[in-house]
């Protein structure tokens, strides 16, 4: 809990900054992340050199003059760009495998967390406590705690939540003494869902905006009758139909928050305009176009700031980012984001045995985890038969019965084990679509 205090202190402190201010501070964090990168990667120091980069350039060097990388240099690269020897790619793959519980750490110290996000391809994150501390700090900003609390608030969570990824984890790392919680699976029947959250009574309800939108649905529809006072959606879009109908169902306009594993809290919307602030002070976040030059719209090369176990510099990802052109009108320093495309995947519906249907939820493919697996890709067959396409990393040929086994799990969990016939087939390459040009990662059944 201090150093929790600490984080949060120190993140506060920089809400009242002045934009130039925050930028300077920026500087000096890059700098610092930078020389520990230099000293401490052997991965940086082979990629820097090869760019004709020194030490000494690193004092003066543009963000811009840095080359970039992507997810599937930073994986083939995991065990040279990482700083801590303790740490490396085959013992976290382990990890994650034999302990699924959400918030559990690595050599209990270590977060560590994994998603394939929408590029298909898996990417492991790893980060120290103190680090951890200024990413729950940062989460806890949106929310806009005061400390301290008359009383402890209860808040319900809905998403994928038995595996270490991002958003779960940094649930399971909400402080006690503040927060009492209540996980709910997106991947539980219904049924469940229904009775748990109407015996919390949640104060807060966080977690997917599908998952929200869900609840709103059955809020509407009367199977549930809760009264939450604040809402937190991240992890998939909020659009614009899910957040009118959260708002009527429960009387709140939710707070977007937009994250991701290699970042964990990116961005936030202040309850004031309900527009999306990027933290710039622990982030350094540059948007280009195709050419990688700036632009307002496109992809985002991001800095992670406080990561000095797995150092991210100017690493690029696969959402698109559009930029706001003025400040929000609360006053803060942050820049705004107008928009955040590439992340909008569907729910995949099933016939249950029953003759009933319900579905998988996109995060839960996307999270899919086994050893092994390098990349993946979803394609549903009809309501009842969903193949997955494999590529495997080299050396690790025999995955099927790994992933069949993980799959088998997932449709038991919505009882779709019987009536959904699963497939896996083995390939070298996963072409994209050719209508956008850009990876699937799922394949609804509407447009096979
Ligand atoms: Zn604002």
């Amino acid at each position: 809990m201090p150093s929790l205090l600490r984080a949060i202190r120190s993140v506060r402190k920089a809400e009242s900054l002045r934009p130039e201010q925050i930028r300077e501070l920026q500087d000096r964090r890059l700098r610092k992340l930078l020389k520990h990168a230099f000293e401490k990667s052997r991965f940086y120091q082979r990629h820097y050199r090869a760019h004709g980069i020194t030490r000494r350039d690193l004092d003066s060097i543009q963000p811009e003059q840095i080359p970039v990388i992507d997810k599937n240099v930073m994986m083939a690269n995991y065990d040279d760009l990482i700083t801590d020897p303790a740490l490396t790619r085959a013992h976290l793959e382990r990890f994650i495998d034999d302990s699924p519980t959400p918030g559990s750490k690595y050599k209990n110290r270590y977060s560590v967390v994994h998603t394939s996000g929408s590029s298909g391809t898996i990417g492991l994150f790893v980060y120290a406590p103190h680090e951890w501390q200024i990413g729950k700090a940062l989460s806890l900003r949106v929310t806009g705690v005061k400390l301290p609390l008359l009383r402890r608030k209860r808040i319900a969570f809905i998403a994928a939540t038995d595996g270490h990824f991002a958003s779960v984890s940094s649930f399971y790392n909400l402080p006690r003494v503040l927060f009492r919680r209540l996980p709910l699976s997106i991947s539980s029947p219904i049924e469940e869902i229904r009775e748990q959250i109407n015996t919390f009574k949640p104060d807060v309800i966080s977690g997917y905006a599908s998952g929200l939108n869900l609840l709103a649905e059955e809020q509407l529809a009367g199977h549930i009758d809760i009264a939450p006072t604040e809402a937190y959606c991240t992890g998939d879009p909020l659009t614009a139909n899910f957040r009118q109908r959260i708002e009527k169902a429960f009387g709140t306009n939710p707070c977007n928050m937009y994250g991701s594993s290699e970042t964990m809290t990116l961005a936030g919307e202040c309850h004031a305009h309900h527009q999306l602030h990027l933290f710039d002070d622990w982030f350094s976040v540059q948007v280009v176009d195709d050419a990688l030059l700036p632009a307002r719209q496109g992809k985002a090369i991001i800095t992670n700031l406080y990561n000095f176990t797995q150092p991210l510099i100017r690493y690029q990802m696969n959402d698109e980012i559009v930029l706001g052109e003025d400040r929000c009108p609360c006053g803060s320093p942050f820049p705004v984001i107008e928009n955040i495309a590439g992340r909008h995947e569907e729910f995949l519906w099933f016939d249950r045995q029953d003759e009933g249907k319900d579905f998988i939820h996109p995060i839960v493919l996307a999270e899919f985890f086994v050893p092994g697996l390098e990349k993946f890709q979803f394609v549903q067959k009809s309501s009842n038969r969903l193949l997955m396409k494999a590529i495997p990393s080299s050396g690790n040929s025999d995955i099927t019965p790994a992933i069949r086994e993980k799959m088998h799990a997932i449709l038991s969990k919505k009882s779709l084990q019987n009536s959904v016939r699963f497939n896996v087939e083995t390939v070298e390459q996963i072409p994209n679509d050719p209508r956008s040009g850009k990876f699937k990662l799922i394949v609804p059944l509407s447009t096979t």
